[in-house]
């Protein structure tokens, strides 16, 4: 695959360019990454471009880096881990992404996904996400600002729901705008603790929660702010 051409101008050179992303692609690669269209969609992805200027040497660091207001990006590994667990069984029409953030995340979905709703609750954050977004030229994508743990009742059900902050229980809003066939990704847990990255799966049957791996998030906080 070649580089999209809406991605071109954000390249990068030294620490941020084409060979940095392939470095860290390489890496997740041995981390035990498998799906090669979620390793493309990150290889492609100038991760430079959702933090800060002075960090962006870090960029393609497997870790995770601040974005101000006490938040993170998400490090690449639990990024294309989420992800992949999502596509597990095929494209999942529409996605339902819990914290926005600086939007990394969602760019690596609206690549891979044919529609994305993402909702954050931090509102300077959320705008300027919603503008580097669109400056990437990624059209597929829908942002609210609003507490993501009523979900997003509108473009209900979702095929996927990825939350990128945890909360210490499953919100029911979420299990309620999951589609059958669909799976609800998320950590679970105290963010004093170490958290546990959960999959739950819908089917005619109910509801299937299976743990995963430990991570760390950020908390899901109560409110809009
Ligand atoms: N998806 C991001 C991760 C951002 S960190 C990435 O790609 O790196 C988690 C985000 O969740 C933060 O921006 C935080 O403000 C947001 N968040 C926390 N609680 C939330 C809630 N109740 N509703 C919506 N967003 C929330």
């Amino acid at each position: 695959m070649n580089i999209p051409s809406h991605l071109k101008k954000f390249v990068g050179s030294g620490m941020t360019s084409q060979r940095a992303r392939d470095r860290l692609v390489e890496r997740l690669r041995q981390q035990g990454i498998r799906s090669e269209p979620v390793l493309e969609a990150i290889r492609f992805t100038p991760r430079h471009v959702f933090v800060d200027e002075a960090i962006a040497s870090h960029a393609y660091d497997n870790t995770a880096l601040p974005i101000g207001f006490n938040q993170t990006i998400s490090q690449p590994y639990i990024v294309a881990r989420m992800t992949e667990l999502l596509l597990r069984h095929g494209i999942p029409e529409t996605v339902l992404e819990i914290g926005t953030g600086c939007g990394y995340q969602t760019a690596i979905l609206a690549q891979l996904v044919p529609q994305v709703y993402s909702v954050e609750r931090i509102q300077p954050l959320l705008q300027s996400t919603e503008q580097r977004l669109e400056e990437l030229g990624l059209r597929n994508i829908q942002l609210q600002y609003s507490d993501g743990q009523w979900g997003w009742e509108t473009h209900a059900p979702y095929q996927g729901i990825l939350v990128t902050a945890a909360p210490n229980e499953i919100p029911y809003a979420l299990l309620d705008q999951l589609a059958v066939g669909g799976s609800l990704i998320l950590p679970l847990g105290d963010q004093y603790q170490t958290q546990t990255l959960t999959l739950i799966q819908r089917d005619e049957q109910g509801i299937h929660q299976q743990a995963l791996d430990a991570v760390s998030f950020v908390p899901l906080c109560n409110g809009t702010q």
